[in-house]
């Protein structure tokens, strides 16, 4: 691309799609950004929907490469680690990390997009164009054809960046014209919704600078602060059960909805005034992965994103990731002709996302059940202890996912797993942090982790 094509396209203009714009318009490539929706800037997304998300080290790298970390800062609310409620409504707060700058932040999903929005409408080599749903891709022909409204036009593309999220139009029709296949494995649990008011003089009704959870077990209920001081609520449930455990089938009006939080949430309940009208209007959401085998044509078409990797929320990486693959091929795409980089991008990228996938599909049992137990929060002590005394070789997994950008998702999944067998073994017959020999702890780490400025 470095070589002489200078025009791309870029479909969906969501996160990841805005952020690929600013990164190629900044180089000087004319780009042509095309989304479904209205111009999120004057219409925004209404709630229901994921309204705001954790942005960590990977996506906060990545704004900065792309020159708007001053610019995104007032958006974000630090969260420095968990607050968890029990039933009877304690709390325990537990850090997610161990030095000051290891914290996640909240963000709106409509501020950022429409920051990002904004910063590529302001450069001269892009144009926009919304209300423009792309149905149909001829990769021979390099033509999408748009429907607007209820007219369908064909436009011509040179290279295609797709960023249409996890229902993608591009993937299926990259899918189908090269023979190639992608699992989409749906979670038997959904989401919904709901908000936390502010209280008197707009504060947090809860401490700010935390992520709150309520986990049961089998479901969970988690809260992230908003700056006008609500929370945004989301229940993960399952659909149905046949056990009479809770399930969203059995919440299908305002007393069903009501006993269920009194029984298991009721401190949440009591900050929620309009609780039940909220959760019976808003959808219930559905959660994907999506392992695509095909990201590229190898080419004129690029998948990045949900569009190639949809993945489950509990890890809070879906648009890290996303932003993450922005930077990747804009420095692939700096050096390579389009067909290389992307080619080159995708194999790269690939175990990479599905090391993330899995890791927060385990992620959502951690949140909602494992993160009760006395062992889960000596082997989280001892993690930060191991990584004071071991810095070189070990670091707790979440802290590798969520502030370190510069091990990449495989790596951290693949040590992962030796650290949590080195806890196993450490904690088995420990009741504190005050019975575990340190020696033992050392050798094992020496024998079985390498040093991790050697695998990078
Ligand atoms: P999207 O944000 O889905 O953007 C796709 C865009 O393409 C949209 O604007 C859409 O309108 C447009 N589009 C789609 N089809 C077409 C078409 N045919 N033609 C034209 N345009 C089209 N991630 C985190 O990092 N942290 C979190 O805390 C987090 N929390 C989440 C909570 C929930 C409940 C959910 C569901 C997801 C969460 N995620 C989180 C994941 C995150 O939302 C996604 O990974 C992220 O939005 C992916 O960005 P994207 O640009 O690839 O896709």
């Amino acid at each position: 691309m470095n070589r002489g094509s200078s025009h791309v396209t870029i479909l969906g203009g969501g996160l990841a799609g805005s952020l690929m714009t600013i990164l190629l318009a900044r180089r000087g490539i004319l780009v042509h950004l095309i989304e479904r929706r209205a111009d999120l800037r004057s219409h925004p997304l209404s709630g229901g929907r994921s309204i705001n998300l954790a942005l960590a080290d990977r996506g906060l790298h990545a704004l900065k490469v792309a020159g708007l970390y001053e610019a995104v800062v007032p958006l974000l609310i630090p969260m420095s680690g968990r607050m968890l409620h029990d039933i009877d409504g304690n709390t325990q707060y537990v850090a997610y990390g161990q030095r000051e700058h290891e914290v996640i932040y909240s963000v709106s999903r409509n501020g950022l997009t429409q920051l990002l929005l904004n910063h590529a409408s302001r450069l001269p080599n892009v144009s926009m164009q919304f209300d423009s749903e792309c149905v149909d891709v001829n990769f021979e022909q390099r033509e999408l054809s748009l429907t607007q409204h209820t007219t369908t036009s064909v436009i011509p593309y040179q290279q295609l960046i797709a960023a249409d999220g996890y229902h993608s139009v591009v993937r299926q029709h990259l899918l189908q014209s090269t023979h190639s296949d992608a699992s989409d494995d749906l979670l038997p649990h959904g989401y919904k919704e709901l908000t936390l008011p502010a209280g008197s003089n707009r504060q947090h009704q809860l401490a700010a600078n935390a992520l709150h959870i309520w986990p049961r077990g089998g479901f969970m209920l988690i809260a992230l602060p908003n700056i006008d001081g609500t929370f945004t609520v989301t229940l993960f449930l399952p659909f149905d059960s046949n056990d009479g455990s809770p399930s969203f089938s059995r919440l299908h009006d305002h007393s069903s909805v009501i006993d269920f939080f009194s029984e298991f949430f009721p401190d949440a309940l009591a900050l929620m005034p309009n609780l039940a009208s909220e959760f019976l209007i808003h959808p219930t959401g559905k959660m994907h992965t999506i392992r695509s085998t095909r990201w590229t044509n190898d080419s004129n078409a690029v998948l990045i994103g949900d569009a190639a990797h949809a993945i489950v929320p509990f890890h809070g990486q879906g648009m890290n990731c996303a932003f993450e693959d922005c930077i990747e091929l804009d420095a692939l795409l700096k050096q390579r002709p389009f067909a290389e980089a992307t080619t080159l991008f995708a194999r790269q990228r690939k175990p990479n996302a599905d090391a993330i996938a899995d890791m927060a599909l385990e992620n959502y049992i951690e949140m909602r059940d494992t993160v009760r137990h006395p062992k889960f929060l000596l082997q989280k002590e001892l993690s930060f202890e191991l990584e004071r005394r071991f810095p070189d070789r070990f670091i707790p997994r979440y802290s590798m996912v969520m502030f370190h950008h510069a091990i990449p998702y495989a790596i951290a999944y693949e040590r992962g797993k030796i650290q949590t067998q080195i806890l196993d073994e450490l904690t088995s017959h420990a009741n504190g942090i005050d019975d575990i020999d340190m020696a033992i702890a050392g050798k094992m780490i020496e024998e079985r982790l390498p040093k991790l400025a050697s695998v990078l």
